[in-house]
This record gives structure tokens, sequence and C-alpha cells, in this order.
């Protein structure tokens, strides 16, 4: 298979140049002899009409001497390479333009038949026995009153057609030669441009498709196939990243069950052998209540997550007002913010304030945003929610003045699992997978979402919204 289509192709190339010489070889070598003898035919048949009219006349008329036509003759046979006779009906030839004729002693065609060539002007062959080598002959009769009396007949060597028709071969041969040269070069400049390329391509999609997604495809061009093997290098990395992240997420997500999942195991354990007395259970079957809690948190956001990856974040759109979803969304809260003395306080534009979005993905981005700003808050202090409408869009900020962000943290904390040293003190509970959520329903939602934040400060996120077009505000 690996080679057959390119090998077929060489082979039909060298096929095409051989059939193409034995072509010009045989058809084309015949077809040009055949247009050359007939040319040759017709232009010594005009010239022989020339010279019977000119000069074979006068002869016979008496009008030209004998010397003085085969001088004409002579002159006419050596330009025209040929051989010029006159001959009387019954084939005695009086005059020959290679040499005197004996006319008390001439040379007699033997078997001579004027009529035999037909209604063609031109006959190949010995002539009568007269040539070694094969002639090409015309022939025109000489008449005077309204009488034949002989024939001008002109004979020329086939050999010399032939001459002249291998010279155009030749050239024909050479031309030839040269488009199969310039072909074979097209034809080696495709295999480096194009045939090498594609099987470079296809062994490294056979390589991705065995697994191996670290194979470098090495090809530096700027064309389509360039455009190409960049793709897939791309598509190579990315998937590589991808199992990356796949076998870093399981991971995690096996961390994160194992070690709940153990202690609840140790303390259960540990209670039914009684290694823990029946006055100390119900603090540690609150532990094992705090554990399946995180477990059970764990779980739900793994669903969110896995939704918004199968269904690609699908939205169910409709017009509602933020200001209001805020505030059901705080009070939800109020047990927590007293027991840390937290207040929330809302700085609200509008008294309704209309967007278009997906409601309960939206209810639960300002959930876990609101969670976060609490458990990472000192006792004692505010949280702002706040809502502005700018150019058309809703921003929507949760501020906070808690322990912060590190820096170096910033740009991570949007990734699956992630949590910061600082904050695992404060949130044994955390998963590390609400802002992920956070941003596939912000993202999903076309819009985007920021944080700032300094260390030891306080953060905020703000996220924008698209206004409803019906409603809008209602100041
Ligand atoms: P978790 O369930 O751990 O809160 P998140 O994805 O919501 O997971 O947050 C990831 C990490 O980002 C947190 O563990 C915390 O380190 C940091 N973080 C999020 N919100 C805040 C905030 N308001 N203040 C300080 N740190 C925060």
């Amino acid at each position: 298979m690996k080679n057959r289509i390119y090998m077929k192709f060489i082979l039909a190339y060298l096929l095409f140049g051989v059939l193409s010489f034995i072509a010009v070889a045989t058809l084309t070598s015949d077809l040009t002899l055949n247009h050359l003898k007939e040319k040759k035919a017709e232009s010594l048949y005009k010239i022989g009409n020339i010279i019977v009219s000119k000069y074979a006349s006068g002869f016979y008329k008496g009008e030209l001497p004998t010397d003085n036509f085969h001088n004409h003759l002579e002159a006419m046979g050596a330009y025209l390479s040929s051989t010029i006779w006159i001959v009387d009906s019954e084939g005695k030839i009086i005059i020959s333009s290679e040499e005197y004729t004996d006319l008390e002693n001439p040379t007699i065609i033997n078997n001579f038949d004027p009529t035999i060539s037909g209604s063609s002007y031109y006959q190949i062959g010995n002539f009568y026995g007269m040539f070694r080598e094969n002639m090409l002959s015309v022939m025109n009769p000489i008449t005077s009153n309204y009488k034949i009396k002989g024939y001008l007949i002109i004979l020329t060597p086939v050999s010399e057609i032939v001459a002249s028709k291998d010279r155009i071969l030749n050239i024909t041969y050479y031309t030839l030669a040269v488009i199969f040269l310039l072909s074979t070069i097209i034809m080696i400049a495709f295999t480096f441009m194009v045939y090498v390329p594609i099987r470079k391509i296809t062994t490294a999609a056979n390589e991705y498709a065995h697994g191996n997604l670290k194979y470098e495809l090495d090809i530096q061009k700027e064309d389509e196939i360039g455009y190409l093997a960049n793709t897939l290098n791309y598509m190579s990395s990315e998937l590589s990243k991808s199992e990356e992240y796949q076998k870093k997420f399981i991971a995690n997500i096996s961390h994160d069950f194992r070690s709940p999942l153990t202690s609840i195991k140790g303390y259960i354990e540990a209670i039914i052998d009684g290694t823990i007395p029946p006055e100390m259970q119900e603090k540690y079957l609150n532990i094992i209540l705090f554990e399946t809690e995180r477990l059970s948190k764990l779980t739900s956001s793994l669903l969110t997550l896995n939704d918004f990856n199968t269904k690609g974040g699908m939205l169910e759109i409709s017009n509602f007002d933020i200001n209001s979803v805020i505030k059901k969304t705080a009070s939800t809260f109020e047990g927590t913010c007293k027991s840390k003395k937290i207040s929330i306080e809302l700085i609200l534009t509008g008294h309704h304030l209309f967007v278009a979005a997906d409601m309960s993905k939206i209810q639960q981005v300002l959930y876990n945003l609101i969670d976060n700003a609490i458990k990472f808050s000192h006792n004692n202090s505010i949280i702002y929610v706040e809502t502005t409408e700018k150019n058309g869009k809703i921003f929507v900020s949760v501020k906070d003045t808690g322990i912060g962000i590190p820096k170096d943290s910033l740009k991570k904390i949007w990734d699956r699992f992630y949590k910061t040293d600082l904050s695992r003190g404060k949130d044994k509970k955390g998963t590390g997978l609400g802002l992920s959520i956070v941003k596939e329903i912000v993202q999903a939602h076309g819009e985007n979402i920021n944080v700032i934040s300094t260390e030891g400060v306080g953060s905020e996120f703000i996220f924008t919204l698209p206004l409803s077009k019906s409603l809008g505000s209602d100041i």
C-alpha cells in the first residue's frame, strides 16, 4: 500500500515517455516521410512542367539545339540533386542531365510504360531496373501538335528524402527529450514539495492514531501543506495537553475523594471497635458528617462541570432582574454571616435591572463568589455586592476585605482543584472547583470575569452580563 500510488505514477510517467518516443519513431516518421515524398513529387512535377513548356517543346520543334538543351537539364539536375531524362515513347533516353547521350547508341529503358503510374504523378522504385537504389520519379509528357513526343522524367533518390525526414525527426527527438527532462524536473520538485511532506503527514497521523502524541511533525512550509502540518502539530499538542489534564484531573479527584473516605472509614472503625468511647462519639460523628458534606459538594460540582463538558454549556436564557437575584442569594448566607459577624452590603443600580442570561446558572455564580468572599473574610467585616450599567453591559462585583490572593496565584485560581496555600487553613471544605464552574458559566454566556486582589487586603471579582434589550434598567 505504502508507495503504490506514487510507483504507479512513476510507471505511468515512464510509459508515457517511452510511448511518446515510439510514436515519434514510427507513426510520425512514416507520416513525415510520406508528406515529404508528396511535397517533393509535387514540386518536381511543377518544375518538370516549366522545363517542358520552356525548353522541351522548343527542342522538339528544332528551335533549341540538343547541346543547349542538355546544358539546361544538367544545371537543373544539379540544382535539384536529381537526374533528368528526356525519353521517347519507346523508352529510349534521348537526353540525360548526367552525361552526353550517344545518339547512335542510346540507352533503352526496358518495358518502359508511361501509363504505369496511373493517376499518381510519381512512382517509387528502381525505375525499370535502371537504378540500384529506390528513386522517386516524376514524369511530364512532352506534346507537340497535340501528339506526345516523349517524356521528361525527373528522378531523385529516396535516400535524400529519408535523410531530410531524419533531420526533421531529430529535431522532434530533441524537443521530446527536453520536454521529458523538464517534466522529470517538475516531477522531482513535485516529489519533494508535495509527495514527501504528505508521506510525513501520513506517518505523523499514524503515530497520533497509535497514541504517540509526542511525535513531532517537521515540515517548515508556508503553503497549504505547511498549514496542514501546523494544524496537525497543534492538534497533537492539544490532545497531549488534554491527556495530561485528564490524568491530573483523575489524580485530583481520587485524592479529594480518598482523604475524606479514609477519615470517615477510620472514625467509623474506631467507633465500632470501641476505640472512641460513646461520650466522644458525637464529636467524631460530626466530623464524619462534615466529610460527607464535602464529598457531596465535590460530587455535585463535578456533575456541573461534566454537564458543561458534555452539553457544551447549554443555557436557558431568559430576562430577569439581576438585583432581585442578588438579594435572594445574599439572604441565603444570613446564618453564616451572623456567626462570623459579617454583613453583606448591596449597592444596586436601579430598582430593577434586567439582564438576558440563564438565571439558575447566574445564581450559582453569585452563590460561589459570595460563599468564597465569606469564607476568606475576617470576622466583623463587610462584603460589597454591586451592580453597574456601562455601554449596554451590566457589571456585577463581589468585593471582600479578606485574606486576598497572592499575585502568583491570581491566574491559577480558575484552574480546577486549585487552592491557594493561604486559603487551606481557612476553608477545609473547599474543593477548588467553585471558580472554574463560575468561569465556565460566564464564558458560556460570551461574557468575561476578572479578579483584582491584593494579598492581605481583599479581593474583588467582577463579571459582565448582557443588559436585557427589551426591559433594561428601571431607575
Ligand atoms: P474553593 O472551593 O476552594 O473555594 P474555588 O475554585 O472557589 O474553590 O477557589 C479557588 C481558590 O481561590 C480558593 O481555594 C482560594 O484559595 C482562592 N479564592 C477564591 N476566592 C477568594 C477570595 N474571595 N479571597 C481569597 N481567596 C480566594
